[in-house]
């Protein structure tokens, strides 16, 4: 079932959209079955449940940390982890610059922007997103890359406001891009998109989609 999934998936996807396999909670046999349907880029949301998989799994996988970090966890996960999505506080991005430098490694990282309705969800505003640029504090790090943004649209049926939403999202990525990033060909990802919108988002121009239950089931 996995394997059909993924490849049905992966037939509506443009050439340039990248699927991450969003297996949190789920046992290891689930991803070594998307494993060996060739998926390579899975999605944690919890640094010990990644750091307990990635351990146990192929070590050509490609791991993406898509949910909140806490800064004293980051140490668990800095010599391996392939993309951090969800970075909201200059505070945060110190402390990946830090171990990734103890680790000898660049780490890339999205910056995560807050496009819901929803109270609950993390992420800056692009204003903070600029002072956090422009601040002479980020302009020190040397182990971090930041390679574009992520965001989450707001849990609901209204297609309308979901669009609009991963809409900001785009215009915050070519906002940044044009004022920070113009020289830095690897600023390119814009992740959004969820089993339950990423058609919008791919639309709206999403170069990764991050999807869970569509591939492994409910949660
Ligand atoms: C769980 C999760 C997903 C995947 O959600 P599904 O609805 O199962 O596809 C994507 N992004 C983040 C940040 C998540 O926490």
């Amino acid at each position: 079932m996995i394997k059909e999934k993924i490849n049905e998936l992966l037939t509506q996807l443009p050439t340039q959209v990248r699927l991450i396999a969003v297996s949190k909670t789920k046992p290891v046999a689930a991803i070594l079955e998307a494993y060996a349907a060739g998926q390579r880029d899975f999605g944690e949301n919890k640094v010990q449940e990644l750091v307990e998989k990635q351990a146990q799994l192929p070590k050509d996988i490609r791991w993406h940390l898509i949910g909140h970090l806490q800064t004293n966890k980051v140490k668990y996960a800095a010599s391996f982890v392939h993309l951090i999505h969800a970075v909201d506080s200059l505070k945060l991005l110190q402390e990946i610059d830090k171990q990734a430098k103890k680790n000898n490694r660049m780490q890339k990282v999205l910056l995560q922007f807050y496009i819901a309705q929803e109270e609950t969800k993390f992420g800056l505003e692009l204003n903070e997103a600029k002072t956090l640029l422009d601040s002479s504090e980020y302009q020190a790090l040397q182990n971090i890359e930041i390679c574009g943004v992520m965001g989450m649209a707001s849990f609901t049926e209204d297609e309308a406001q979901v669009r609009k939403e991963f809409g900001e999202l785009h215009a915050i990525f070519n906002e940044l891009k044009a004022s920070y990033f113009a020289e830095q060909a690897s600023f390119s990802e814009i992740s959004m998109g969820m089993s339950g919108d990423y058609q919008l988002a791919i639309e709206a121009g999403s170069t990764m989609i991050r999807v869970g239950s569509s591939i492994f089931g409910g949660r």
